[in-house]
């Protein structure tokens, strides 16, 4: 049994009460956005990846991720939440949404030319200036419960936007096709994402939308096309974990942070993504790695786990898809 507690995909199953996380869905989906569970308490989807693929269901015709299953059907919707409080992931593309993604600096120093700020939200405001479009942004907003905010704009028409990492500046990411964004309600161990406000979600500014798609910048992540013989999307799954887990274990102290951050994220996008690899397993193959670092200059378990985890989460906002033989499941 992986951690993939598997969403039942059948609407017969025990009608529960639905909580205020399935009515948040379910209003999320009426003003137009594509839901889908979240593990609760996690920012992990919680529908079945394609290594549990059973090809049963809504499945027979080849595996959905959460992407594609990602829904504004109340019917489905009640089915999911009657089952377990799940958090609400809504997915961004699918939901015609780019959602701002503004972190917090955690006290760090920004990199030049990001000199002086403190978050992401300071960064934007400095961008917006200079582009000469000065905000405050009228439109929803949701305060994560790191000191983030998701700010929510309409896609252009047509939008064919994906996910961006640091593209636009320091601490802001970006949520459109291929990734997705915990709504509203959804609650963590360290709190809740609330709505700041009840504004309507605005169209995309033109200037923002203009810097996501400089003609030379290729998207952060995409669909892998390449077509692979059976049984060779894991032996290539399997050489990146070996690489990433090797590199990370063999990190000079002193970057061992920055070298779990990022063998997490790279396993994170393949468990999130259409991959053989599963979260259990690639959350063992990164402990194990880091095992060495435990002990020394101070790093302790707990450290490790930690660095592992938000890793593995924030990978997991960027799937990456090993496509094999499109027939195997
Ligand atoms: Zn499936």
């Amino acid at each position: 049994m992986t951690h993939e507690q598997q969403v039942k995909d059948s609407t017969r199953g025990r009608t529960g009460r639905l909580g205020h996380l399935g009515r948040a869905a379910l209003a999320a989906a009426e003003a137009g956005l594509a839901v889908f569970p979240l593990h609760p308490g996690s920012k992990y989807p919680a529908l079945h990846g394609q290594r549990d693929c059973d090809g049963t269901g809504v499945c027979a015709g080849g595996h959905l991720g959460w992407e594609q299953r990602a829904t504004r059907d109340p019917r489905q919707i009640t089915a999911w939440w009657s089952q377990r409080p799940w958090n609400l992931g809504i997915a961004t593309g699918r939901s015609g949404l780019v959602v701002i993604d503004l972190d917090d600096g955690h006290g760090e120093t920004a990199p030049e030319p990001w000199t002086g700020a403190r978050n992401g939200r300071e960064v934007l405001t400095r961008l917006a200036q200079e582009a000469g479009q000065p905000g405050p942004w009228a439109t929803y907003q949701v305060a994560t419960p790191t000191g983030g905010q998701h700010l929510y704009f309409r896609a252009p028409e047509g939008s064919a936007l994906r996910n961006t990492a640091g593209a636009l500046g320091w601490r802001i990411d970006t949520r459109a096709h291929g990734g997705f964004i915990v709504g509203a309600t959804s609650r963590r161990d360290v709190g809740t994402y609330q709505a700041v406000n009840r504004a309507a979600i605005a169209p995309l500014p033109a200037w923002l939308a203009q810097a996501l798609t400089p003609p030379e910048r290729e998207p952060v992540t995409g669909p892998v096309a390449t077509v692979r013989p059976r049984g060779a999307a894991e032996k290539y799954v399997e050489a990146i974990v070996r690489d990433e887990t090797e590199a990370m274990a063999a990190a000079a102290p002193g970057t061992r942070h920055a070298a779990r951050l990022k063998a997490a994220r790279t396993l994170g996008q393949l468990v999130a993504g259409r991959s053989p690899l599963d979260h259990m397993t690639a959350r063992a193959r990164l402990l194990g790695a880091a095992e060495a670092h435990i002990g020394v200059q101070d790093t302790s378990r707990e450290e490790v786990e930690r660095d592992v985890d938000d890793g593995l989460a924030y990978g997991a906002q960027m799937p990456r898809d090993i496509d094999t033989d499109g027939g195997a499941r």
